[in-house]
Parts: structure tokens; sequence; C-alpha cells
């Protein structure tokens, strides 16, 4: 059995009432967080191993990325708008090999962990390999095969494969891993394989991932083709619902978001990818208004390029002050949340995860405030500066530990699980190649535009 307390660290639980303890102390056995509280009330069991904060430590939850795409591309496909990207990124997908997705997650679910991010929703291909890969690493994952199904795009992930990964991979180590019926677009997907989607969801018990209403010039060819915008074709094919995470949905009108709240469809919100590739602002405090679960998510280093949700949630909260004229708009609290517990709403995954409350998972994150960016710090019952601090001055580098399922897999910020400089030179060979195999099949390159 495991027993372990972490003592004297300011606690941001992100439960119902965002209630922050300054000198706070959780005690986690086995794989359950069983007591968080100020230090002075909570009894250490005989027997807990103790790490001591010292009063030199936060802890608050781990972070949920809620959308993501593992990959090796980073930094060279740039300076293009969506419609002049997606080519590019396509060429990845037909040089891709087995060995290449293992190396591309277990590469980003390496950065993740060690800049505070316990869960990722992954949309990429041969996910038992990005199983594998998560299985290395420790991290929660939730594998959304690219599944495309129209001429011309037979280099992504069918539907049978993603039946099989359900079978094989749905909940496999300790439950760690959560298999989703994955759709890369309403251009790439038939009308059959969304309808398949919402069998499956309804025959194996699992969610719905799939991208909406990313770009402007998307939208107005997506109402030229079906007659319909995108979240009225999703409508249309009965995928919205609270089992279904849409990820972008920077063009939404105010019915739509009606709609999306309604039928309690979740979002990913992805705001340094949607400024990278200029598709837009998301209306993010209009959909917070109208109820619609929001978590935050990266899009991967291809089209980000870093995978630290810290700079993620600044991004966030910066863009809506910016474009609105607002300094009040998003403030740190609310996304805190959205990049916690919203993130696990939207992943269906809150029951478990997204804050540090008495029977949840122990996916925590100890960040090291005795760094010149988190100094002075000062916390209050309210969060004092440190909450600002944690959203607007917080790096992935002010993390010491992180755990998942209560396991230790971070500590003194390094991996305790593999030995990362060897995932690094791996990771770097296997890159390299990959470039020159795409350079090499530049010529198979089709413009959408
Ligand atoms: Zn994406």
């Amino acid at each position: 059995m495991t027993l372990f307390a972490i003592t004297h660290v300011a606690i941001f639980t992100v439960d119902p009432r965002n209630r922050v303890i300054p000198d706070g102390t959780v005690v986690v056995e086995d794989d359950r967080i069983v007591a968080v509280g100020p230090s002075a009330e909570v009894a250490i069991p005989e027997g807990a191993k103790v790490i001591d904060g010292a009063g030199k430590h936060a802890l608050m939850p781990g972070l949920v990325d809620s959308h993501s795409h593992s990959s090796l591309m980073r930094g060279v496909t740039e300076n293009m708008p969506l419609m002049e990207w997606l080519p590019h990124y396509q060429l990845e997908h037909r040089a891709l090999t087995e060995e290449d997705a293992f190396h591309s997650a277990r590469l980003c679910y390496l950065e993740a962990l060690k800049s505070g991010t316990t869960c990722v929703m992954d949309m990429f291909r041969f996910m038992d390999r990005c199983a594998d890969a998560a299985g290395e690493i420790g991290l929660r994952v939730n594998l959304a095969p690219y599944v495309a199904d129209q001429p011309g795009k037979d280099f992504f992930a069918t539907r049978d494969e993603n039946k099989r990964l359900i079978k094989t991979r749905h909940g496999s180590q300790q439950g760690r891993i959560q298999v989703w019926m994955g759709l890369e677009h309403l251009f790439y997907c038939s009308e059959d394989a969304y309808r398949d989607a919402v069998r499956c969801q309804q025959e194996y018990g699992v969610r719905i991932h799939t991208h909406a209403c990313e770009q402007k010039e998307e939208e107005a060819a997506v109402l030229a083709h079906f007659g319909r915008r995108s979240i009225g074709m999703l409508d249309h094919y009965g995928l919205l619902g609270e089992n279904t995470l849409l990820a972008h949905c920077v063009w939404l009108n105010d019915d739509e978001i009606k709609r999306l709240a309604d039928t309690g469809t979740a979002i990913a919100h992805c705001p340094v990818s949607n400024a990278k590739l200029a598709s837009g602002v998301a209306r993010t405090p209009e959909m917070l208004a109208a109820g619609i679960t929001l978590g935050i998510g990266t899009d991967g280093p291809v089209c980000n390029n870093s995978l630290d949700m810290f700079e993620e949630m600044k991004f966030a909260s910066l863009i809506q002050k910016a474009t609105r004229l607002d300094a009040t708009a998003l403030p740190a609290d609310q996304i805190l949340r959205m990049a916690t517990i919203g993130g696990a709403k939207a992943l269906g995954l809150d029951k478990d995860i997204g804050s540090i409350e008495v029977g949840k998972k122990a996916d925590l994150v100890m960040l090291d405030l005795a760094m010149p960016n988190l100094t002075p710090h000062e916390v209050t019952n309210d969060g004092g500066n440190l909450l600002w601090n944690l959203v607007f001055a917080a790096r992935g580098s002010n993390v010491s530990r992180v755990w998942v399922d209560g396991r230790c897999l971070i500590e003194n910020g390094r991996s305790t699980q593999v030995d990362e400089a060897r995932v690094l030179e791996t990771a770097q060979q296997c890159g390299v190649s990959l470039y020159e195999r795409c350079r090499a099949m530049s010529h198979l390159r089709v413009d959408m535009v």
C-alpha cells in the first residue's frame, strides 16, 4: 500500500468552493486522496511517508490538456494560415510509421508531464503505440484516433482500427487509458462515419471527439458544401450531447452557443493554436456564461509549438482582455478552473480528477515557489498574489513533482520512469528522419486553397 502526506504547501483545491488553504496538508492512500485541509488539522497517519513543502511550495490539481496531437513536427510548418498549413500536416501523416508515432507520443507525454499536465486528450494515429508510450511515462491519456473515411484520406486511421483500440485498450493501465471515437473533420468523414460513432458511443460506452468550426473560411466552405454550418451538420448527424467534445469552435454564433449549452456538448478551447494559424479568437466568456463545459487544449507541438499549459492559461486570458479591451475578462480563478476541473469535465473524468478533494485520484502537481518568477508570494484564503501568479507568472519549469494515481512520476523536475536523455535522443533521430521523408514526398501535397 502507498501512503504519503504532502505537508505545509499552499493548496489550490479548485473544489466547488474554490478553496485555497495557505498552509495545507494532503494525505494519499494508494491512488486516492484521503484527507485534505489545514496542516494544523490534518492528522498524518502512522507509517505515512512525509513530503514537507516547508512553506515554499504550492500544490494544485494536475492540468488537463483537453485537445492535443502528438507529433515530432515542431517549427517546420510555420507562417501559414490553417488552409495552407493542412496539406503540409497531411504529409506528416503520409510519412508517419508506427515507430514515429510511438516516439512522438513518448516525447509529447514527457513534455506534458514535466510541465504539470497529468491528463491529455490525444488525437493521433497508431494509437496502440501511444498507449504503450503512456504506459512508459505514466501519464493519464485519452486516445481519439484520427479517423477519416473520405476518398484520398486513406493515410489516416480507420473506423475498424478505432473499434479495435476500444476493445483492446479502453480502461487499460488501471483506467488511465480511455479510448474515444475520434473523427477528424466534416470534410474528412462520411455521414456514415458520424452515425457509426454515435452507435459505438452507445454500444461501448465511449465518448466522441472531433474538430469543429475552427476557421472562418472553413465555416464558409462547410456551409457551401453541406448547406448547413458545422454545428448544424454535427447536430444533424446526432453528434451533439454530453458525451461529445468539440475542439476549437472559434466561429460560433449566439444560436450555436445556445445549442451546445442545451445539449451539454463540451468544447476544448485552443487559444494559442487559434492565434498561430490566424483562425481567430473564440468567444469563451459567452460560452462560459451560457454554461458550456470548457477545457483548454494546446493542440499539440505542430500548431502551438509548446505543450506548457501554464503558457496556454495565460494566453487564454490575455487574448480576451486584449481583443475586448476589458482587463477583467477571464480572471485567474476562472482560467485555473478551465485548465483543471473544466478539462476533466469535458473529458467526462470530473468524478475522479480535476480538483483536490477527498475521494479523488491523486493527480497532483507541486510547484517550487523559491524561484524568481514566483517571489514574493503571499497566500491568503482567496489565493492572494499566488493565485494570479499561477496563471500569469508560473511556467512548466516551476514544476518540481508530479503524481498521477498517487505515483510520483516527476521528482526534482525529472522523470522517475524513463531515462529522459534516451527518450530525447531517439525522438531526435526519428524526427530528423521523418522531416527528410516528408520533404521527399512533397510532390504528393494536395493544396486545399
Ligand atoms: Zn486539433
